[in-house]
């Protein structure tokens, strides 16, 4: 048997130790109480499980897989799956803290969770991908369920991989679990407009904020980081709403043309070959490149950590669209807020997934399943209220959106913990 080798990260700070001062912070601004603090710093629940998976050439990996809940004051906690080499659990748990705060933030009644496991997805055939999946989702049987904690997908899993976490699930149940997991396929129960839906909420953000600005999208030109669920169909709707999307990449190119990339040519190319690279009428520069260019827009929807103190201060974007979780480093913060760049953070502009998710759950308990355009505009409204309510937060207490999204979002679950009481 062998296990994973350690990868070189993209993690360049502790996420967890980030995720906590900025925590630390939101108390003091928003005069939460100590005690409190001491309890929402900490994740209620952190399970690892060694995955043993027989590999197509007859070996055996033994992967390693987490399970974090953070906090369940509000309801059952939530939360994506991450299939990455770089997962650690104190990422899992920074991503789980930060979902508690999403779904607070959106009103939602759930909590927040997290999971993971250290592979790389790429280099797994279908069947190892299957049987990885439901190793890892047996040794969690006993933590996920409707009621108590509900995966979704996240970096490097899809909804393939959500009908094997609920076929899995449903199987040792003995009948068809419709609510232990969203993200799924639309033909055993997955919600019309989850696909899009991340992606549709950091546009109903964008939009959101250059009404405030009185600017125009379609006069706005954007560049967007990674290609995946998140980043693809946020340049397709940034397209279609007359922005100009100068610069798309994934994780192998990243690529630029000044009159606009042909995003449905970007789309056919990355589902035929798998990568950006070789698409046409585009010329190639780096990722470092496409995170200073000259734009309106810029949405990091990759991974974590991707501005940092080192590149802040070259950013020219006037709004920046957290796509991704924590892309933005709190030092990088502080350089952007001197620049007077609006950055619409994660909790905000990435919640549209999860409101859908919340969606399809509710769907699956009660079997009725709702038109496209039923989901589309009840996203629209909780994504622009909580818009709305962040932005005023922000302006009155003349504070950044991160900060008055979070301050909104941890009071939320301050005020739930104190009415439920600590147990005992
Ligand atoms: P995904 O696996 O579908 O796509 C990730 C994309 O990022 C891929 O195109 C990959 O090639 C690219 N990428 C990886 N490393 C890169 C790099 N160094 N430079 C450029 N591109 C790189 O994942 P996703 O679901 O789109 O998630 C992306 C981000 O959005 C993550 O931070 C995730 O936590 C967050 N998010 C996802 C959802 C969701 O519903 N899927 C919801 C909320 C937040």
């Amino acid at each position: 048997m062998t296990a994973v080798e350690a990868p070189v990260s993209h993690l360049h700070e502790n996420p967890f130790d980030i995720a906590r001062a900025q925590l630390r912070r939101v108390a003091e601004t928003f005069d939460i109480e100590r005690n409190l603090v001491d309890v929402l710093s900490q994740c209620k629940k952190a399970v690892e499980v060694s995955v043993p998976v027989s590999m197509d050439d007859g070996t055996t990996h033994v992967f390693t897989g987490y399970r974090v809940t953070h906090n369940i004051a509000r309801g059952p906690s939530k939360g994506g799956i991450r299939y990455h080499p770089d997962v650690t659990l104190d990422e899992v748990k920074s991503l789980a803290m930060w979902m508690t705060w999403k779904c607070a933030l959106m009103g939602i009644p759930f909590g927040g969770a997290k999971g993971g496991v250290i592979c790389n997805p790429k280099k797994l055939s279908r069947s190892e991908l299957e049987r990885l999946t439901r190793r890892y989702t047996s040794e969690i049987i006993n933590e996920i369920g409707p009621e108590k904690d509900i995966p979704a997908p996240d970096v490097g899993t899809d909804g393939s991989v959500m009908a094997w976490i609920f076929d899995t699930y449903s199987m040792n149940k003995g009948h068809s679990v419709l609510g232990v997991v969203t993200g799924k396929p639309l033909t055993i129960g997955g919600s019309l407009g989850r696909e899009e839906a991340t992606a549709r909420g950091s546009l109903f953000c964008i939009r959101d904020a250059v009404a405030k600005q009185d600017g125009r999208l379609d006069q706005m030109t954007a560049a967007v980081q990674g290609f995946g669920n998140v980043g693809s169909f946020l340049a397709k709707f940034l397209h279609e709403e007359g922005a100009k999307v100068v610069a798309v990449s994934d994780s192998t190119v990243a690529l630029h043309n000044a009159n606009g990339i042909d995003i449905h040519a970007a789309f056919a190319h990355k589902r035929e070959h798998g990568t950006l690279r070789g698409l046409a009428n585009a010329e190639e520069i780096t990722a470092d490149e496409l995170i200073v260019l000259d734009v309106d827009v810029l949405a990091p929807c990759a991974l974590e950590q991707v501005i940092t103190e080192r590149n802040a201060d070259q950013v020219r974007a006037s709004i920046i669209c957290e796509g991704a979780n924590g892309p933005v480093t709190p030092r990088a913060d502080a350089i952007l807020e001197d620049k007077g760049v609006l950055i619409l953070p994660d909790v905000l502009a990435n919640a549209g997934g999860v409101v859908v998710s919340y969606f399809e759950w509710v769907q699956g308990l009660q079997e009725y399943f709702w038109k496209e355009a039923e989901v589309n505009a009840k996203l629209n409204d909780i994504v622009s209220r909580a818009f709305e309510e962040t932005w005023e937060t922000a302006q009155e207490r003349e504070i950044p959106m991160r900060m008055a999204a979070y301050g909104i979002a941890v009071r939320r679950v301050a005020e739930a913990t104190i009415t439920r009481g600590i147990y005992p």
